[in-house]
């Protein structure tokens, strides 16, 4: 596992659940994110709510840039869109990965409202709505 000092960069993209796939995809894909994850020194937080996946990642650039890759050629969502991607300032801010979900039902889609944000406009829209959602850690 790289040093988790190593030169940091961050990245938020959000994607919606691919037609044809069920939610129950989540649990699936966070048991296996987080083995990958320790292993390449990645860690974020991952927000699912119901429609749409929220990501942020945070690691050195190679390994980031490996797993994006990954995620373009997933199945399981589509539309994958990059929001931010830049050098980390300062520390991780989630030294442990984690997952966040916000299921909610109905009209109330919080993660499609800022998928036309970018950079730290995405950013600051990401953060309110961690402030929401209700945690578990996968
Ligand atoms: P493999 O060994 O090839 O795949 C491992 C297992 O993943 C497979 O056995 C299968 O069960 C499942 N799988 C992989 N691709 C698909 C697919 N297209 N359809 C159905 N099942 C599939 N990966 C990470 O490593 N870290 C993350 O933080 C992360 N976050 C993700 C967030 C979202 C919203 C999604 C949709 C996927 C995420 N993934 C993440 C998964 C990533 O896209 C790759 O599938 C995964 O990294 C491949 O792992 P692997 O190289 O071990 O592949």
């Amino acid at each position: 596992m790289p040093a988790l000092h190593d030169s940091l960069y961050c990245l938020l993209y959000t994607s919606k659940l691919a037609l044809g796939q069920d939610a129950s995809c989540v649990r699936d894909i966070t048991a296996h994110s987080r083995a990958n994850n320790e292993r390449d020194g990645i860690t974020g937080i991952l927000v699912f709510d119901g429609a749409c996946f929220a990501q942020w990642l945070e690691g050195p650039l190679p390994v980031l840039e490996g797993l994006l890759g990954r995620l373009r050629r997933d199945g399981r969502h589509a539309q994958l869109r990059v929001q931010h991607h830049a050098a980390l300032e300062g520390s991780r801010l989630f030294p442990e990965w984690r997952m966040a979900y916000a299921l909610r039902d109905g009209e109330d889609r919080e993660i499609a409202r800022f998928r036309s944000l970018y950079g730290r406009a995405a950013v600051s829209e990401f953060a309110l709505l961690l402030k929401g959602v209700e945690r578990e850690t996968a």
